[in-house]
């Protein structure tokens, strides 16, 4: 089945947008030339800074300007279709993208909020489905549908802000709602009292990050602007099962935190659970990692490592695992399974989970599993879950060891 393309609108939003690609988009609507610098510098602000949704908040703009810009253009975000929010903060947004055609169906990806005490942090998806197939993956056994933009996945941040009241300074006006959902805070009165909520972005959500190689690369330099989103690129990690080439240009051309699905400690047992070790054998994988440019104690590659039950979870396994990843500065982040219906696997117990946790702590690893605070749980990443499911305590302790990338 070829893959669907990405068709805009005939009013297309400008999120998402780079700033040459925005002064382009001025100048085809006929802005002066010597003007363009300076209007792309406002509706940047207006945009990334203060979370506008609509052209009439920006006051800085020409009304005459503003007019224009409507005529041919929209600040619109990904429409939510569902939001569920849980008794410790933890939000999940079901997002819904447009078809190829109009009469296509619709295509629907998640995005996770997951506060903790020191830190916000946002999951965000990067692909309809996925061109690989882990067998312990829900998404894996979606066919990718297609490649999200990077207006949508930026977009997913503005939803994020909008829902949380998460922008800076004043909001020019509340963000759109739905009849499913409840009125956002206004910005700046979020529960972070003045401090930002979101301070890390992970790309963990459905799909592979570096199999959308450039929408990836030009949302996340939206995120990092200092005059965009704001969040530095030491706060942004992209999860990868193991694309060598592409870590090795993202190093280049990204730079944000690694993360790496190695899940096994052997090829043969990786050939099953990452398909993709056929392609890109162990060594060819951490080579590429001992060579990611800035890597030092402060700037580690994480290591995730999925628990699951008699598959991978022995305690030779798990000295296996440290020695592994000897060399390189590295965190290891153990990630209790999340079972879905119709898997094969389980999670190991979680005696099991603590074992090899200490072993990996002994050889100087901090073991990142914790309890998880509560049984109203509403979020997992990696595995796209319909809106009304609630997850359990287990999927709730996946998400979490996932966020914990900092
Ligand atoms: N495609 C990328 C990023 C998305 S998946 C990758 O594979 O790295 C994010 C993380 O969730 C990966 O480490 C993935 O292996 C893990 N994961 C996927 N399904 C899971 C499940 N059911 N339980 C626990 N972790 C899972
Ligand atoms: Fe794709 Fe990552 Fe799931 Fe593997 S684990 S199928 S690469 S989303």
């Amino acid at each position: 089945m070829p893959l669907e393309r990405y068709v805009p609108p005939a009013r297309p939003s400008l999120i998402g947008l780079s700033r040459a690609a925005l002064l382009d988009a001025l100048a085809g609507i006929g802005v002066p030339e010597g003007q363009r610098k300076m209007r792309v510098k406002q509706i940047w602000h207006w945009l990334y800074l203060r979370g506008a949704t609509g052209f009439d908040q920006m006051t800085s703009v020409s009304k005459e300007l503003r007019g224009l810009l409507d005529r041919h253009f929209t600040l619109a975000r990904p429409d939510i279709a569902a939001e569920q929010v849980s008794v410790d903060g933890t939000r999940k947004w079901l997002l819904r993208l447009p078809g190829e055609r109009p009469d296509a169906p619709s295509h629907e990806v998640e995005c996770v909020y997951i506060p903790d005490d020191d830190r916000g942090t946002l999951c965000l998806s990067s692909q309809v489905g996925c061109t690989l197939t882990c067998p312990f993956c829900h998404t894996g056994t979606q066919r990718l549908v297609r490649n999200l933009t990077a207006g949508e996945i930026v977009g997913q941040i503005m939803i994020a802000r909008d829902r949380l009241g998460d922008w800076s300074g004043s909001h020019p006006s509340p963000a759109p709602q739905g009849p499913h959902l409840s009125p956002p805070p206004p910005a700046g009165e979020g529960k972070g009292g003045g401090r930002r909520l979101i301070t890390n972005i992970v790309m963990m959500g459905m799909g592979e990050p570096l199999y959308n190689f450039e929408a990836v690369r030009d949302a996340l330099e939206i995120v990092a602007d200092n005059e965009g989103l704001g969040i530095s690129k030491r706060r942004i990690t992209l999860s990868t099962s193991g694309v060598v080439p592409n870590i090795v240009r993202a190093g280049a051309e990204i730079g944000a935190m690694l993360a790496v699905s190695l899940h096994a400690v052997t090829d043969k047992l990786r050939d099953t659970l990452v398909p993709l070790n056929r392609k890109y054998p162990i060594r060819d994988l951490l080579e590429a990692c001992r060579s990611y440019p800035g890597l030092s104690n402060a700037r580690r590659i994480t290591f995730e490592y999925v628990m699951l039950k008699d598959i991978n979870d022995s305690l030779a396994d798990a000295r296996a695992l440290v020695k592994l990843v000897r060399n390189i500065p590295a965190k290891i982040n153990l990630i209790p399974f999340n079972p879905w219906p119709g898997t094969r696997y389980a999670c190991s117990d979680w005696e099991q989970i603590e074992k090899f946790s200490e072993v990996v702590f002994a050889a100087g690893y901090a073991s990142p599993v914790r309890t998880p605070r509560g049984r109203d749980i509403l979020a997992a990443c990696g595995q796209l879950k319909s809106a009304s499911e609630k997850l359990s305590a287990r999927e709730r302790l996946a998400l979490r060891a996932m966020a914990m990338t900092d």
